[in-house]
């Protein structure tokens, strides 16, 4: 690991201003990710920011009826507050998929959604990758794809977005709070903040290199049976190949995004209007346009299963 200086932030303001100041500073949350890339060299701050003291661990009801969910609440936390459980279903379900006990006690919320791909050509500096080093190449292209996208991909990165949580809510229209070094605050959709690959796959969300994410607010609830599906290749303790978050009404209709499929959780809201007819025409019209390699094209009847099984669960 290289050297780094270190700091604890005294106000989100602060802490924005910090990064702000020092080119190759990064704030770190619970650090379950950020140390993991910092021992094999694939980021190398110079300066860490830590906003873990920063009393942004709180989940409050929002004057709307929804739930404002602190940026270092941690994953354990959430999963198990009792307004998420009852509420926002899928996105307890979520979480308690992802990692294991361990970290979802120490993972945070906003840590969740930046956490970067899996992709192992991104984790072998041996290897090009515009991801990791713009301009390089992509060594996954030609190489061996089965855990990678089929929808949404470029030229230049085939990679996914690793997150459970971030697909629980995309499909929950969720939205990211965040503080900039001069105080301003602003709002992004979740379904603007994950970017597709194009020509810089290195640049992943909307947020600003000294932008930190003070919370994350869920609207509110809108009921109906809540499901997580993931199929791994282990029961726990792996990533998607493919992940189903569902929310399904009583007359059928419903929403859908998919996690293991593209660089960001996939949702199309336009092939929700299919949910009656079934998982069929639904991922007919949400994968539309997928360009699966050889070696993950499994992934396009996987998602539709993953989905079908998931409807027969909120009938049953
Ligand atoms: C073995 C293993 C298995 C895992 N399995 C899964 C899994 O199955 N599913 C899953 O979803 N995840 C999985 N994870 C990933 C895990 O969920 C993430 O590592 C974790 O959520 C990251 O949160 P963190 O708080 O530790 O982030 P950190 O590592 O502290 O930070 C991650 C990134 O977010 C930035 N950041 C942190 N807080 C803020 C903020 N407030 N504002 C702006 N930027 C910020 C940091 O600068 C850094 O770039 C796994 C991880 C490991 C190590
Ligand atoms: S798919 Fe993306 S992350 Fe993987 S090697 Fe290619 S550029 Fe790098």
């Amino acid at each position: 690991m290289k050297p780094f200086t270190y700091e604890r932030a005294q106000s989100p303001a602060q802490a924005a201003a910090a990064v702000a100041q020092s080119p190759g500073a990064k704030f770190i949350a619970g650090g379950t990710n950020l140390l993991d890339l910092m021992k094999l060299q694939i980021e190398a701050p110079t300066h860490l920011v830590d906003v873990n003291g920063l009393a942004l661990d709180k989940i409050e009801p929002t004057s709307e009826g929804g739930l404002r969910i602190g940026a270092m609440v941690r994953n354990a936390d959430l999963a198990a507050d009792e307004r998420v459980r009852r509420d926002y279903g899928v996105l307890s379900r979520a979480l308690l998929a992802g990692a294991s006990g361990q970290l979802r006690n120490k993972a945070t919320t906003a840590g969740n959604l930046l956490q970067r791909t899996r992709c192992p050509y991104f984790y072998d500096t041996d290897q090009p990758c515009n991801k990791r080093q713009p301009g390089s190449g992509c060594s996954a292209i030609g190489g061996v794809t089965r855990q990678h996208a089929v929808i949404g991909t470029s030229k230049a990165c085939i990679a996914t977005h690793p997150s459970d949580m971030a697909v629980a809510m995309r499909v929950l229209d969720a939205a990211v709070e965040t503080v900039r070094p001069d105080g301003r605050t602003r709002v992004i959709p979740i379904a603007d903040f994950h970017r597709l690959p194009g020509d810089t796959p290195h640049i992943e969300t909307a947020l600003e290199r000294d932008e930190l994410i003070t919370s994350v607010t869920l609207p509110r609830p809108i009921g109906g049976t809540q499901i997580y599906r993931k199929v791994r290749d282990r029961a726990s303790y792996a990533f998607a190949l493919v992940s189903v978050a569902a929310i399904v009404q009583r007359d059928g209709s419903g929403r859908v995004a998919l996690g293991g499929v593209a660089h960001r959780p996939w949702r199309v809201e336009a092939a929700e209007a299919a949910m009656p007819q079934g998982a069929k025409a639904v991922t007919a019209q949400l994968l539309a346009g997928a360009q699966p390699t050889h070696e993950n094209a499994f992934k396009l009847p996987l998602a539709e299963r993953a989905l079908a099984a998931a409807l027969v669960q909120a009938r049953s």
